[in-house]
């Protein structure tokens, strides 16, 4: 690691730095990071600290925090070698998904992190996250650029992709899951970087943000018994430019005319319909039975593996930057962040 690395920590509230208050745990000021995680004194590493006002509980994070955050990291982008972000588990997916999309040509590390017990309590899993989420924004190669220039989430010994991340455990330290493609790191006595995997930032393009997010999407998730009239609310919704379906396993959905109706009209009048897997693992291939291949025929866009996550964040990024629905179509079935395997 190069002795002059810095690094940003901004905190945004969760777990990691709340206490037990009157209504339960409540974020608290926990601003003087490095006093209540001495461990990360012992990096030659120049670290400050950024805190959010008011601390926020992630439930509560909208696409707002989600502008400041890509705003406080171009503004601080020349003066850090990395940026760590802590942050609540139950939408730090989302809330990664997002900036990935948001910070294009990203040459540095923003790596999110956060705990499933508070960092005050005797057995938090948030000081090792906290200082190998250190350890990773400060790495760099030997020819000086960042080991891992991505938006990326370290939790319990891994590092993933952002855009490739869920939460899939609401009790146990391995809170979440990248579950198309291995992890970025794996810390074990070392930290173990897959380079292969890790994106580089194309030759020549600058770093810029993108804070303009469209954030008309309504997600329908499919299942026995739904209704003619819940479909109908949803895929033809007032106010909503994007549906992301949620199918059952390979893309599929109810093959009934009234359903395949209410898509196709859907379709028709101009929504842009994308169609991921309920499943945790595996893609969307709308060829492989007469249930996908009719929701094609209506006008639907593969996922292909794309998370929940990241195509709600996909969809109000490129609605934010598109006014053309063929546009963002046209884009959504291309590999932008890594978010899909193409
Ligand atoms: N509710 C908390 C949050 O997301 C949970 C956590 O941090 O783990 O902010």
């Amino acid at each position: 690691m190069n002795e002059k690395s810095s690094v940003l920590i901004i905190y945004t509230g969760g777990t990691i730095g709340m206490k037990q208050g009157p209504n339960g745990l409540e974020p608290f000021d926990f601003s003087q990071i490095p006093d209540e995680v001495p461990e990360l004194r012992k990096f030659a590493i120049k670290l400050d600290a950024y805190t959010f006002n008011p601390l926020i509980d992630s439930s509560d994070v909208e696409p707002s925090m989600w502008r400041r955050l890509a705003e406080i990291i171009r503004d601080n982008y020349d003066s850090y070698d990395g940026f760590v972000v802590l942050h609540g588990t139950d939408t730090m997916a989302y809330s990664a998904s997002a900036l990935s999309f948001m910070l294009d040509g990203l040459s540095k590390p923003v790596v999110f992190t956060g705990s499933q017990l508070p960092v005050g309590s005797p057995r938090t899993d948030g000081k090792e996250n906290l200082v190998s989420a250190v350890e990773v924004a400060a790495a760099k190669r030997g020819d000086g650029s960042a080991m891992v220039p991505e938006v990326c989430i370290y939790f319990d010994s891994k590092l993933i992709r952002g855009n490739r991340a869920t939460k899939v455990n609401a009790t146990s330290f391995s809170a979440f899951k990248s579950p198309n493609i291995p992890p970025l790191a794996e810390a074990g006595i070392n930290i173990r970087y897959n380079e292969a995997l890790i994106r580089r930032p194309s030759l020549g393009g600058g770093f810029r943000i993108s804070t303009t997010l469209d954030t008309r999407v309504a997600i329908l998730k499919v299942h026995p018994g739904i209704t003619e009239q819940v479909a109908r609310n949803v895929l033809l919704g007032e106010g909503i430019r994007a549906v992301i379906i949620e199918t059952y396993g390979s893309g599929n959905a109810i093959s009934r005319k009234w359903f395949t109706d209410i898509v196709a009209e859907s379709a028709a009048g101009g929504k842009i319909l994308l169609n991921v897997t309920q499943c945790l693992a595996g893609e969307v291939n709308m060829d492989l039975y007469a249930t996908g291949r009719a929701l094609q025929a209506a006008g639907v866009t593969g996922g292909g593996d794309i998370t929940t996550e990241a195509g709600l964040a996909k969809l109000f990024y490129l609605m934010g930057e598109f006014t053309d629905n063929e546009k963002v179509k046209s884009l959504l079935g291309q590999n932008l962040r890594g978010e899909i395997s193409k």
